[in-house]
Parts: C-alpha cells; sequence; structure tokens
C-alpha cells in the first residue's frame, strides 16, 4: 500500500530500542510464570506446598487454602520481581518517569496485597463451588466471577485506583463546557471528568473511560492536561466520549463473560482429567491450583490476538466517534502526535507486533484515518 512520505513519520532509534526491551520483558514475565507453574505440578511441589499450608493453616481447609495462595503468590513475586525493578529502571532510564525508589517499591507493596486480596475471594469461591457441586461447580463459578468482575468493574475508579493515584474533579469551566456540548451531541451524558494525578509516577499521557453505572467518567491525566491546547484535549475527550456512547466497556464485560464461561469448562474438563489421571486425590485438593491457573494463562496466550483485534475495532469505532463530534480535524491529529512523542510510542511497529500485542491502532494508521477523513469531510461547506 502506498503513503504519501511526507506524511510517514519514522520512528527514532530510541523509541524502537524502548518498545522492544518492554516486548522482550513481557515475554520473559510470561514464561517465569508459565515455567512457575509448570514446574510446580511436574515436580509435586505443589503438594509439598499444599500439605505445609494444611500445618500452618491449623488443618482449616479455607484457611489452609489462604495461606497455599500466599505461598504461591509470595513465590511467584520473588520470581518476578527482578523483571518489575528492571521495568521500572527502564521507565527511568528513556527519561519517561522520575518515579523515585521508595514510591515504586511502595506501590508494588500495595499491588500484591490488593492482588492477593481479590485472588483470595476468587480462589476461596472457585473451591467452595467445587465442593459443594463438583459436577457442575463450573457454571456457577462462572456466574459468580462474571457477577463479581462486573462489580469490579463498577468499584475501580472509586475503590481500587485511588489506592494508587490521586483523583480529583476537573474544574476547568472551558473543558467542562466542552464536554457538555459534546455529551449533547451524542445524547448523553457522563457523570464526572477527573483530573488523574499521573504526574506524579510518569512522564507519559493518558486518558481514559473508566467505571460503570454511576461510577463511570472520563479521567484526564494531568500530564495532559497541562500540556495540550483545550481543542487537542478536547479531541481526546471525544474520542473517550466514543467508547461512552459506543457502550464499549459493557461489551467488553460480555465478551470477557463469554471467554471465562468457555475457561471454566475447560478447566473443569482438564481438573476431572487429572483425578482420573491420579494427578490428584480429587477435585477440592488445592493442590490443584496452578493446573487451573495454567489453562487460564494457556487460554489467555491463545485469545490475545482475537481480544487484541477487538480492542483495536473498539478503538477504530471511537476515533470515528471524534472525527464526527468536533470541528476540525486537526486537534486530533496534533495530539496523537504530541501522545506518540511523550509516551515513546512507536508510530509504525511491525505488522505482527502490532497483531500480537497492541490494543490499539498504530499512531501512523491512527493518523492516516484522521487524515483521510479530513480530506473527504473537511472540505469547506460553503
Ligand atoms: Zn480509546
Amino acid at each position: 500500500m502506498a503513503s504519501d512520505p511526507s506524511q510517514t513519520q519514522l520512528d527514532s532509534p530510541e523509541a524502537r530500542r524502548y518498545n522492544q526491551i518492554r516486548r522482550w520483558l513481557g515475554v520473559a514475565d510470561f514464561i517465569v510464570g508459565l515455567v512457575f507453574l509448570v514446574v510446580l505440578l511436574a515436580t509435586r511441589w505443589s503438594d509439598w506446598l499444599r500439605d505445609l499450608a494444611y500445618r500452618c493453616g491449623f488443618q482449616n481447609y479455607s484457611l489452609s487454602l489462604f495461606v497455599y495462595l500466599l505461598f504461591l503468590l509470595g513465590i511467584s513475586k520473588s520470581l518476578g520481581i527482578g523483571l518489575d525493578y528492571y521495568g521500572f529502571r527502564l521507565e527511568r532510564r528513556f527519561k519517561l518517569s522520575n518515579q523515585k525508589f521508595g514510591s515504586w517499591a511502595w506501590d508494588e507493596a500495595k499491588g500484591f496485597l490488593v492482588g492477593l486480596f481479590l485472588t483470595s475471594i476468587v480462589v476461596e469461591l472457585l473451591y467452595f463451588t467445587i465442593r459443594q457441586w463438583p459436577q457442575h461447580w463450573w457454571i456457577l463459578a462462572w456466574a459468580l466471577c462474571t457477577g463479581l468482575f462486573t462489580l469490579l468493574a463498577q468499584l475501580a475508579p472509586v475503590v481500587l485506583f485511588p489506592i494508587f493515584y490521586k483523583f480529583e474533579p476537573l474544574e476547568n469551566e472551558d473543558l467542562r463546557r466542552r464536554l457538555m456540548i459534546l455529551g449533547e451531541h451524542a445524547g448523553t451524558r457522563v457523570r464526572g471528568v477527573y483530573r488523574w494525578k499521573l504526574s506524579e509516577k510518569s512522564k507519559k499521557a493518558n486518558a481514559a473511560l473508566t467505571g460503570l453505572g454511576r461510577t463511570r467518567r472520563i479521567i484526564l491525566a494531568d500530564t495532559l492536561l497541562d500540556n495540550y491546547t483545550p481543542e487537542e484535549i478536547e479531541a481526546v475527550l471525544a474520542h473517550e466520549l466514543g467508547h461512552h456512547v459506543h457502550r464499549h466497556i459493557l461489551k467488553s464485560i460480555a465478551v470477557q463473560a463469554g471467554i471465562t464461561f468457555v475457561g471454566f469448562w475447560a478447566a473443569n474438563w482438564t481438573l476431572h482429567y487429572a483425578v482420573d489421571q491420579h494427578w490428584f486425590l480429587q477435585l477440592s485438593d488445592f493442590a490443584n491450583l496452578p493446573l487451573l491457573a495454567l489453562v487460564s494463562v494457556v487460554l489467555s496466550f491463545l485469545l490475545m490476538p482475537a481480544l487484541n483485534a477487538y480492542s483495536r475495532y473498539n478503538e477504530r469505532q471511537a476515533d470515528r466517534y471524534a472525527f464526527e463530534s468536533i470541528v476540525s480535524i486537526e486537534p486530533f491529529i496534533s495530539s496523537m502526535n504530541k501522545l506518540a512523542e511523550q509516551n515513546l510510542a512507536e508510530r509504525t511497529p511491525a505488522a505482527w507486533v502490532e497483531w500480537l500485542f497492541h490494543s490499539h491502532p498504530s499512531i501512523s494508521k491512527r493518523l492516516a484515518a484522521a487524515q483521510e477523513w479530513g480530506r473527504t469531510q473537511g472540505a469547506p461547506q460553503g
């Protein structure tokens, strides 16, 4: 496909290098997790950990399950902490963050505790259903987990995100007015726009639509609010409003629910097979948790290209909505260019990289779509 060379901006070697390292970090992290699960099962260390957990948990099933999970997550975190630290150093090396070590370590600790809390709820529910309904546990567990994820999507902006970042209602009257007009144009109303204090931890800029129902809101990073023109911020807002109008959060939850259904079916099949093969004494033997995790990891990996393609489709839809809503396409284009620069994004990643890893279309494609829109729609009206 030919493109106008004057429109194509090549990626700097710096941007290439940064994104390459980030990808390798992601792959390494995935492999470490996978190998850990396989080793736990193959060496029967999982059984040994379960016995230890029973001793620490006073032979109480639920308590021992929690202790076992604590062991698992603790070891997993210790194995991955080196990579996490490398990721932290990477952001600083490429001048994308000025976060101090202490602040990073505190975030890691909080992240671990939040992860432990949420995972233990899911895992306790899982084994509760397995013990109560060994034949049909997976259908009930799926329903419970779907309900839980929906609740979490609703609570995240008010409970989860504030653990890591500060938010405050956007005070800028001009921007609020612009959003009102955009919302009226869409025949909808967003309940709030919030200033997201990202600058304490990163120099990158970002924006998102989060929450469900009463907690649905647009969040705009201060790194964006302080450096972009009102017209550029409006273009970003219009994109986020596009996600809102097209109900992308609800649709994503529905897609996730469909996948989880297949995942639980596969998990049930695998567990029954493992018990039939006498790898485990019974279904409720929680030493088989790494096997459940393995099913989920493998399934997520296989579905990654499809889920990313779906996300890119949603992003294109939100972009198109933005084109239709804003007066001029120029601020959209300049905001994209600024974002690419500020976030050290690859404008033109290799096709396979975009296909496999990217939840957003490449900047070059988004710019091309905007320019195309400008050419066909932007002609003087009168
Ligand atoms: Zn988006």
